[in-house]
This record gives structure tokens, sequence and C-alpha cells, in this order.
């Protein structure tokens, strides 16, 4: 082996201590080993839940929502309201609880949200909710557990 072939072949082995975040980034990841796997096709393969099917469309207790991957705190119970969509909808999400990005699945611009602490995918936010600020957050209910006061 030439000397400038070693040279090459140290550096491609070190590179990953001098950029790791390029190399190692990992955008999703499953943390809660009992996920079932329409969870995991909604959270992780950006599917949605049908409408209408999650028993928290009709959750009215004072609590919160955390995701069902991580279990970050994500929405409090009194940004909930009756969307009528069929989705558990929400007109505020807890600072910092998400990052959002443009999807343009079935030719429609809408804006998706992920868990920023494990990325998981959870729902689209609108602009036309209730609150002051105007935003409906409507969440795949298997995505959230509910956490009574
Ligand atoms: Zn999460």
């Amino acid at each position: 082996m030439d000397k400038r072939s070693f040279i090459k072949i140290i550096f491609i082995g070190l590179a990953p201590l001098f950029f790791p975040f390029k190399i190692f980034s990992i955008e999703k990841k499953i943390i809660n080993p009992d996920l079932s796997e329409e969870q995991k096709r909604i959270m992780f393969g950006e599917e949605t839940e049908r409408a209408g099917t999650s028993p928290l469309n009709f959750e009215k207790r004072k609590g919160s929502y955390h995701c069902a991957n991580c279990n970050a705190k994500l929405f409090e119970s009194v940004s909930k309201f009756d969307s009528g969509t069929g989705w558990p909808s929400f007109s505020e999400a807890l600072p910092g609880a998400f990052k959002t990005k443009v999807d343009y699945s079935f030719g429609m611009k809408r804006i998706e949200y992920h868990c920023a602490k494990c990325g998981a995918h959870h729902g689209h936010v609108f602009n036309d909710g209730p609150g002051p600020n105007g935003k409906r957050y409507c969440n795949n209910g298997l995505c959230l557990i509910f956490i009574p006061d």
C-alpha cells in the first residue's frame, strides 16, 4: 500500500469523528418498544389513522398529551377542542414540542409536524383553528398518550 492510499483510508476511518452530525444524523428514532404496527406506520411511515377511530376524540378531562413514542409533553388539555374532523385537535402546541415540514402528498400543500424530541410524525397543522393564533393541530390519536391531572 502506498502512502497516499494509506492516508486516504485513515481519513475515511476518522471521518465520522469529524462529521458525526452528518453521518450519524438519525431523524426518527423508535424509543418505545411497545408501539403497535399501526402506531409505527403512522409515526414512522407518515400514514394517517382512520377518522373517528380514536377514543381521544371524546377525552375531555384535564391533563396533558404526550408523544406515544418518547413521552415528550406536546399539548395541554386546555388547547383541545372538538373540530368535528374525527381526529383529536388542538389550537396550540407546547413551545418547541414540534418541528414542521411541508408535505406535498395527495396533491395538496400541507404542513406536517413531527415530535421535536424523537422525530415521530404526529399530524398536520392548519390555519383555520379557533384560538388567537388560528392554528388547528390535527393529530393522530394513536400517536398520543393522555395523562390526566
Ligand atoms: Zn416523540
